[in-house]
């Protein structure tokens, strides 16, 4: 097996993000991933932080927390970056680190991001005199009339029409957004017939769940030319199309670009010289095999995909290279016992720490090793849910990570 320039483990948004990355400067790049991560079930929207003034909340973050090593600098350039791969499989996305551009919920409340799929961003909501919500029959886990009901708080000068299409897809069974837009891609003209009838003016706006296709904004362009109004794609419940948009534009990016992508590959460990690692291990059903690289960014996704596990409850482990984990002493910081309150949970700040090179640091702040970087979920120190800034943190570490 030849040296990899990188090898990334973990094929979720920052393993992507950082292989994307490592590609475009001209490095061997390779991908070992067991499963696909989280981006198929989030709402393909990226938030950096929850705050009205992004750039001043990060300067005033603890110097323990992730953006602290990354610096605002790789925010700003990994947002133009996922922008771009984005745009190249005919997905555009609207916004830049320090935006907030609203997107419409699955429960009809607006949420403000800082990088959207074009076919959500609703910035030109309010402008809007009629608003159609529109439900599929079938479709479970999306109600058109609460959306309307919830948006009439926010724009109560406005008209509202729910509007329900039977599109017959399965035949009548129930069926998931992820269902619909696998079922309506490169078929959809059934679903523009409905809307055309609508006879909604350029004044009007369309509400859709995110049913529009699976890649890119083909399908929403074929739909669009054929209507005045405009139309917006809410958030819904997972599996969520417009995550699985992102990431395939990201797979045909890496595709297009040569990098060695090997799914159903776990990696069990590191092989290591010192302070450097030389390659990992990978376990599949017949044999182990090693990968050897000049460099490895560990992408695994924290708790949620096994980047970090915990078997007893105060021990956190980093399966592959045995990292020291941050993990919040004692039992009464470990959790807020109200779930939804203007505080994060203590568990949620389980991760790995790191020095500016997302190198793995130890609690005496030494690098262990000096060519192994850490991203995305698996960096501690925040709760990234709380604060909303997942994505933010998965896109820039990575782009840090594959630039350094
Ligand atoms: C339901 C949901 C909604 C979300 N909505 C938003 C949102 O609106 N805005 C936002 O900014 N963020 C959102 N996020 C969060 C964001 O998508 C995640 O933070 C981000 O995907 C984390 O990326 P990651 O690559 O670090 O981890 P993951 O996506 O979890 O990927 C980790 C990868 O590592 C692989 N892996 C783990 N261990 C190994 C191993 N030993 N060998 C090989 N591979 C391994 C896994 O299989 C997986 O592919 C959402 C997340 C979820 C779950």
């Amino acid at each position: 097996m030849k040296t990899s320039d990188v090898i990334v483990i973990g094929g979720g948004l920052a393993g992507l993000m950082a292989a994307a990355v490592a590609v475009g400067r001209g490095q061997k790049v390779t991908v070992l991933t067991y499963g696909s991560g989280s981006l198929p079930l989030a709402s393909g929207a990226i938030d950096f932080i929850n705050a009205k003034s992004p750039e001043a909340a990060i300067k005033d973050l603890p110097a323990h927390h992730p953006y602290k090593k990354i610096g605002t600098k790789a925010l700003d350039s990994a947002a133009k970056f996922l922008i771009d791969i984005a745009a190249k499989a005919n997905l555009p996305y609207n916004g830049k680190f320090g935006a907030q551009i609203p997107i419409v919920t699955a429960v009809g409340t607006l949420k403000y991001s800082a990088l959207v799929p074009e076919s959500m961003d609703a910035s030109t909501l309010a402008d809007k005199k009629k608003i159609f919500v529109v439900g599929i029959t079938g479709l479970k886990d999306f109600y058109p009339k609460m959306i309307a009901d919830n948006l009439k708080k926010i724009f109560p000068d406005k008209t509202f029409e729910v509007i329900q299409i039977d599109l017959n897809l399965l035949g009548g069974r129930d069926i998931t957004c992820m269902d619909a837009a696998q079922l309506l891609t490169d078929n959809e003209q059934q679903l523009a017939n409905e809307l055309k009838a609508l006879n909604a003016t350029a004044d009007d706006a369309i509400i859709l769940p995110p049913i529009l296709g699976i890649m890119g904004n083909f399908s929403r362009d074929v739909v669009k030319t054929q209507l005045r109004a405009e139309i917006f794609e809410t958030t819904c419940l997972p599996p969520s199309p417009p995550g699985m948009r992102l990431q395939r534009a990201f797979m045909k990016f890496l595709q297009s670009s040569g990098v060695k992508f090997f799914e159903n590959s776990k990696v069990v460990r590191g092989v290591v010289e010192g302070k450097k690692v030389t390659g990992v291990v990978v376990e599949n059903v017949v044999r182990e095999k090693i990968f050897p690289a000049k460099k490895v960014i560990l992408a695994t996704g924290g708790f949620y995909s096994g980047g970090i596990k915990m078997r007893d409850f105060d021990n956190p482990r980093e399966p592959i290279f045995d990292l020291p984990v941050f993990f919040p002493e004692g039992a009464e910081n470990w959790s807020n016992p109200q779930l939804f309150s203007d505080k994060p949970q203590g568990f949620a700040l389980t991760g790995i720490f790191t020095n500016e090179n997302l190198n793995p640091i130890d609690k005496d702040g030494k690098v262990l090793y000096d060519n192994l970087h850490v991203v995305g979920a698996n960096l501690g120190g925040c709760d990234k849910i709380f604060e909303r800034s997942a994505g933010g943190i998965a896109i820039a570490s990575a782009y840090k990570a594959a630039t350094i």
